[in-house]
C-alpha cells in the first residue's frame, strides 16, 4: 500500500501490492492456525492462492479487468478473515479468559464481513471501478473499514500472545517440574479453599503425608540422576492412583502431600496403603539397577477448629511414627485423647498401623 502511494497506481505496482496482500493474508492465517495449535493451511488453499496469483496477473496484463481483480481479492481475503475469527472461537483454550478470544474473532469476522461485501458488489457489477482504488464511496467506506478492522486484529493477536505467556508463567507456578503434581504453594492454596470449604459444610477431609524412605541412600548409591528418576516414577505411580477429586503436591525433595476430600481417616488410611503396596510392588525404576523405593506415610482427619497447618502437623507426626515403626507402612493418627496421653515416639504414638 505504501508503494501505491509513492509509485502511483501502475499496473506492476498494483499486480505487486496485490499479490503481497493475498500472501500475508494466507500466511497470517497459517499463523493463526499455528498458534492455536491447529492443522496449518491446506494444500487446496495454496492451490487457490496459486490461481489468484495467476489471474491477478491475468486482469492486470492481458485482459486488464479492474472490477474481477478487486472481487476476487476480497473474495479471498474475506475467505480468510472468516476463517481466522472461527478458528479462534473452536480452537479457543477452555480454561483460559475468552475476552481476547472473542475480541480478535469479532475484529477478524468484522474484517471479512466488509471484504466479502466489497467482493459481491464489485462481482456483481453493483460498484465498477476503472482504475484500481478509486475514491469512490464504497472504497472509502471498505479503506475505512479496513483501516479499523487490521489493527484491532494485531492489539487482539498480541493479546493473545499475552495470554499464552501468563498461561507458561502460571503453569511452571503451580506444577513441580521433575514430577509434574502440584508445587508446594499450589497445593497449600488449593488445600486451604477445601480447608475453607470443608469447614463451612461441617464435612471432613484427610491429608496423608508421604515420605520416600531412605531416599538418601538411593542418590548415595546409584547418583542424583537416579534419585531424580525414582521420584518422577513414584510420583507418576501416585497421580494414576488417586482419584480425580484428590490433591497431590510435592511438598519437600521427597516428601508428597495427599488431600482427599470428604474422605475418613480410616478409609483414607486403606487408600494410602493401597498406594503403599503399589510403590512397593512397583520393581525398579531404572533399567538393570536395583532402585527400589517405597514410602511411609502418616495420615489423619481435619475435625472442627482445625486449620490446614494443624492437621498436617498431625499426619506429619503419625509420618514420623511411620518411619519410627520401620518404614514402608502407613500410621494413621490416633484419636484425640490417644495423642494427648502417648509419647511422639513411633510405638508409644499409639496411632493405628497399616501394613499389608
Ligand atoms: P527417611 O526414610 O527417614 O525419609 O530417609 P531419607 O534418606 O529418605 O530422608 P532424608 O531426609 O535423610 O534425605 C532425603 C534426601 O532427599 C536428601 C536429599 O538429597 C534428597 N533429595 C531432595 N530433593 C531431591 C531431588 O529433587 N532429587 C534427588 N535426586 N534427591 C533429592
Ligand atoms: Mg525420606
Ligand atoms: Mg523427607
Amino acid at each position: 500500500m505504501a508503494a501505491l502511494v509513492l509509485a502511483g497506481t501502475s499496473d506492476i505496482v498494483v499486480a505487486v501490492a496485490s499479490s503481497l496482500l493475498v500472501i500475508a493474508s494466507l500466511l497470517g492465517l497459517r499463523g493463526f492456525r499455528q498458534f492455536l495449535d491447529t492443522r496449518s493451511a491446506s494444500a487446496w488453499e495454496y492451490g487457490g492462492l496459486g490461481v489468484i496469483l495467476f489471474m491477478l496477473i491475468y486482469w492486470t496484463f492481458v485482459s486488464p479487468h479492474v472490477n474481477a481483480r478487486s472481487a476476487m481479492i476480497s473474495g479471498f481475503i474475506a475467505y480468510v478473515r472468516f476463517s481466522i475469527g472461527w478458528a479462534v472461537l473452536k480452537y479457543r483454550p477452555s480454561e483460559r479468559p475468552k475476552y481476547a478470544y472473542y475480541f480478535v474473532s469479532i475484529a477478524a469476522t468484522l474484517g471479512a464481513v466488509v471484504h466479502a461485501i466489497r467482493s459481491v458488489a464489485y462481482g456483481l457489477g453493483l460498484a465498477q471501478e476503472t482504475t484500481f482504488l478509486q475514491p469512490t464511496p464504497l472504497n472509502v467506506v471498505f479503506l475505512g473499514m479496513a483501516t479499523l478492522t487490521l489493527p484491532c486484529l494485531s492489539v487482539g493477536m498480541v493479546l493473545l500472545a499475552h495470554d499464552r505467556l501468563s498461561e507458561r508463567m502460571e503453569r511452571l507456578a503451580t506444577f513441580d517440574d521433575l514430577t509434574g503434581v502440584l508445587s508446594r504453594r499450589a497445593f497449600i492454596a488449593r488445600a486451604e479453599a477445601i480447608t475453607r470449604a470443608t469447614a463451612a459444610a461441617k464435612s471432613t477431609f484427610s491429608i496423608a503425608i508421604l515420605d520416600i524412605d531412605n531416599f538418601k541412600s538411593i542418590n548415595d548409591r546409584y547418583g542424583h540422576a537416579a534419585g531424580d528418576v525414582a521420584l518422577a516414577h513414584v510420583a507418576s505411580l501416585i497421580s494414576r492412583a488417586v482419584r480425580a477429586s484428590d490433591v497431590v503436591g510435592r511438598i519437600g525433595g521427597e516428601e508428597f502431600a495427599l488431600l482427599l476430600p470428604s474422605e475418613t481417616k480410616e478409609a483414607a488410611g486403606h487408600l494410602v496403603d493401597r498406594l503403599r503396596a503399589i510403590i512397593a510392588a512397583s520393581g525398579s525404576c531404572v533399567p538393570d539397577r536395583d532402585v527400589v523405593s517405597t514410602l511411609s506415610a502418616g495420615v489423619d482427619a481435619f475435625r472442627e477448629g482445625d486449620t490446614l497447618a494443624s492437621v498436617m502437623a498431625r499426619a506429619d507426626a503419625a509420618l514420623y511414627a511411620a518411619k519410627a515403626n520401620g518404614r514402608n507402612c502407613v500410621v494413621v493418627a490416633p484419636a484425640m485423647e490417644t495423642l494427648t496421653l502417648g509419647h511422639q515416639d513411633g510405638a508409644g504414638f499409639g496411632g493405628k498401623i497399616m501394613n499389608g
